[in-house]
């Protein structure tokens, strides 16, 4: 720490000059690491005013305009995403922070049901909850479980089907012979390594026959319900009770941006709202804003949600999953055809899962292509076996970059 201070401009030139090169062309055409996505042009206007305005987005006394954004933003995502009206949006920092949300709901509502008010009483002699989770759920439904005081322990693993999705018959058995009591079921919209989509009306229907909350893990996923070509893949998804979705993934909005949405407002705000007596407005019939996330003091990042939703309109919202969803199927073709590069799951939204002959090859083909700097693509392990994810989400990327990162992958293939 510096004894003494600089000004404001040289000390943006010396932050520039120092990151400069450790900087990731993550909103650039070509990079295909974890679903990332760009940021839309009125996104990120909106966003750098956000900043300048310096609004505390805590309720409608501390910025009515970032309430009122997040009001107006979040009617829109409901409608584009197909999501009942009168469902409550939180604007969450992310993925991590609306499936928090979303299963502290479903912690309230089936600790209620049971005669247990988790909010007063905390989990101590709670009824225990049993969380019913595809193996194949993605990370942070575990670090939100842990979170919740419901811990690892508490998830019943159900099988996947080959793509990831969940089998909806071993959810339907696994709910038949599971220990009777409060019971939340997390399914999810876009498997982050396939783009598998859960059987969204049979294993729904399953858990309410079962008195179960259903969650549903939608971060990038959820947005295939913008698009009538895509729409089928989450067909009966707005039936859940919560649901977690990003908007810097998909949608093309600045970090952090996720989304916490609830089908029951009132437990929504039963399960994370807090009041004090300084703070004027809370107590009121609506839940504000802050009453529907985790944090108290806020950015008004709702601003930039509405910006993008506005530049975009829902036709632009469908184009923008439609174009992503032909960008990733063109890779499999042009892959499939290519000598020693095989794609392994067949395309189903915008991931695409490469395999190059074995796991020493595909880390090797992985490395050299990184390091080539054409794209980014990043490795993971499926099944046990070595695997290149490519995930489509950015707006700028064209049929062009496409070919150009084919070939680049191509020439990582022959060299690995
Ligand atoms: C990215 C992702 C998350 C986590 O979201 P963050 O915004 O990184 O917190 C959760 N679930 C799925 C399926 C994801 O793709």
């Amino acid at each position: 720490m510096p004894v003494n201070g600089l000004d404001p401009a040289a000390v943006i030139d010396e932050l520039t000059t120092a990151i400069e090169p450790c900087l990731v062309a993550s909103a650039g055409p070509r990079y295909f690491g974890f679903v990332t996505g760009g940021s839309l042009d009125a996104a990120t206007a909106a966003d750098l005013l956000a900043v300048g305005w310096d609004q505390n987005a805590f309720n409608l006394v501390s910025s009515p305009a970032a309430a009122l954004v997040e009001e107006v933003a979040g009617a829109w995502l409901k409608d584009v995403l197909g999501l009942p009206a009168p469902a409550s949006v939180g604007f969450a920092t992310g993925g991590q922070g609306a499936n928090t949300v979303g299963l502290a709901a479903g912690r309230h509502a089936v600790l209620a049901q049971a005669g247990w008010d988790v909010e007063r009483d905390g989990l101590i002699g709670a009824p225990p909850v049993q969380v019913l989770a595809n193996e194949e759920r993605h990370a942070t439904i575990d670090r939100s479980l842990r979170l919740l005081g419901l811990g690892t322990a508490a998830i019943v693993e159900v099988p996947a089907r080959a793509d990831g999705a969940i089998d909806p018959d071993a959810l339907g058995a696994q709910l038949e012979s599971r220990r009777p009591g409060p019971t939340i079921v997390c399914l999810q919209a876009g498997n982050v390594t396939t783009g598998a989509c859960d059987d969204f009306p049979a294993a729904i229907a399953a858990a309410h026959r079962h008195d179960a909350w259903v969650h549903v893990d939608g971060a990038f996923g959820l947005w295939a319900a913008a698009s009538p070509t895509t729409r089928a893949l989450v067909e009966g998804m707005e039936a859940a009770d919560s649901w977690a979705c990003d908007a810097h993934k998909w949608l093309n909005v600045p970090y952090d941006s996720g989304l916490a949405i609830c089908a029951h407002p009132e437990v929504h705000a039963e399960a994370v709202s807090y009041t004090a007596a300084y703070l004027v407005g809370q107590g009121a019939t609506v839940p504000s804003a802050s009453d529907l996330v985790l944090e108290s003091s806020r950015r008004a990042r709702a601003f930039a949600v509405w910006a993008a939703l506005r530049q975009l309109g829902c036709r632009g919202v469908a184009d923008l999953v439609e174009r992503c969803c032909a960008l990733a199927l063109r890779f499999e073709a042009a892959l499939q055809a290519a000598p020693g590069v095989d794609v392994v799951a067949p395309v189903v939204l915008n991931q695409v899962l490469v395999d190059f002959g074995d796991d020493v090859r595909t880390d090797r083909a992985i490395g050299a292509l990184q390091a080539d700097g054409t794209c980014w693509a990043g490795a993971t392990t499926w099944r046990g076996r070595r695997r290149m994810r490519i995930s489509v989400s950015g707006w700028t990327t064209t049929e062009a970059d496409v070919d150009r990162s084919v070939a680049a992958i191509v020439a990582a293939a022959a060299s690995a």
